[in-house]
């Protein structure tokens, strides 16, 4: 079986297997030469390896309130021959697999802020990653308290990471991680893939950051959670996606006129995140070419009647695209 044909035939089996969508190529494939592949990893990585255009793919939409719909937050950039992950909620692996990408290629996260919803899923890409194939430290990337918290969960990890060292001979080199802390400047920037990292007001959580990846005179922007601010503005402007976390405050005042004792939680979000409107009116003093929300604020399920209520008012401001994001979204 070539290898493009191999590769539809495992992206049609897999995403058969996770029940997202029965690929009209897998059904094809059948007929062909069938080959058993054995090695559990072959099923998932079915995105192919280079990618001649950046490609986004949400793996992760959701908030700290678990969801079966909204995983924590993640995503990935793909770039070339790499694959970028921004956040690491809980979830994240099994969103990874489902989206068809093995675990093995993450080799550089990059990290917002430290809020648990964005890095309570380190330990397992770490240990996922390098279980499956990693052999190169895991390169890891974040504002300034970077090391000091992810170097505590590596800690945590230490004798789990001894056990697989002495008994499954895992590769020494891969246990280990690379830390850069940097809040603003140019903090990776290899083989035609820049990126550029930005303090964000995240409100009392300090410091937080966002990102923007440069790829062939494209540009994601991602925002993390933040409040509206100037840089986001900044280094939104002309950015061809604009991945900005939102909360609806059409819903949140439902919340509250239904469940009044939850006055405090609902100030706490509208103290430190962005509206739907607030991130429309950053698109659009920006000048993006696209807005996706994510992180959203209640978890709003992924029905499109649901989820056009929820971000109501939002293209009133901002007249570009919008796209509400929901898990396994590739854009
Ligand atoms: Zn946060
Ligand atoms: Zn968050």
């Amino acid at each position: 079986m070539a290898g493009m044909d191999r590769r539809s035939f495992l992206r049609g089996v897999f995403l058969g297997a996770g029940g997202v969508m029965a690929g009209a190529a897998g059904i094809k494939a059948l007929s062909g030469d069938f080959k058993l592949y054995t090695h559990p990893m072959e099923l998932v990585d079915a995105i192919p390896e280079m990618q001649p255009e950046m490609k986004l793919i949400l793996l992760g939409t959701g908030m700290p309130m678990a969801s079966i719909y909204r995983s924590k937050p993640a995503q990935v950039i793909l770039a070339g021959k790499k694959v970028f992950l921004v956040d690491c909620g809980a979830g994240v692996v099994t969103r990874l697999v489902e989206a068809g990408i093995a675990p093995e290629r993450i080799e550089d996260v990059f990290i917002t802020h430290h809020h648990s919803d964005h890095n309570s899923g380190f330990e397992n890409v770490l240990i996922s990653s390098w279980n499956s194939g990693r052999s190169i430290p895991l390169n890891v990337y974040g504002p300034g308290n970077t090391r000091d918290i992810i170097g505590k969960l590596m800690e945590h990890l230490s004798w789990d990471i001894h056990l697989r060292l002495a008994q499954a001979k895992n590769s020494p080199e891969g246990a280990m991680v690379n830390y850069t802390e940097m809040e603003e400047g140019i903090i990776y920037e290899k083989e035609g893939v820049k990126v550029t990292v930005f303090p964000v007001d995240h409100g009392i959580v300090k410091p937080a950051v966002g990102y923007k990846f440069e790829y062939k005179g494209k540009s994601i922007v991602i925002s993390g959670d933040t409040l509206p601010c100037e840089n986001m503005v900044r280094y939104s402007e002309n950015a061809d996606v604009l991945v900005h976390e939102a909360y609806s405050k059409r819903w949140l005042d439902r919340v509250l006129k239904q469940f009044p004792e939850k006055r405090a939680m609902v100030d706490g979000i509208t103290q430190y995140h962005s509206s739907t409107i607030e991130a429309a009116e950053i698109a659009k003093k920006a000048r993006a070419k696209h807005l996706v929300f994510t992180h959203l604020i209640p978890g709003v399920a992924p029905v499109w009647y649901f989820e056009r209520d929820w971000a109501k008012g939002a293209s009133d401001i901002y007249t570009g695209k919008i796209t509400m994001g929901r898990d396994l979204m590739v854009i």
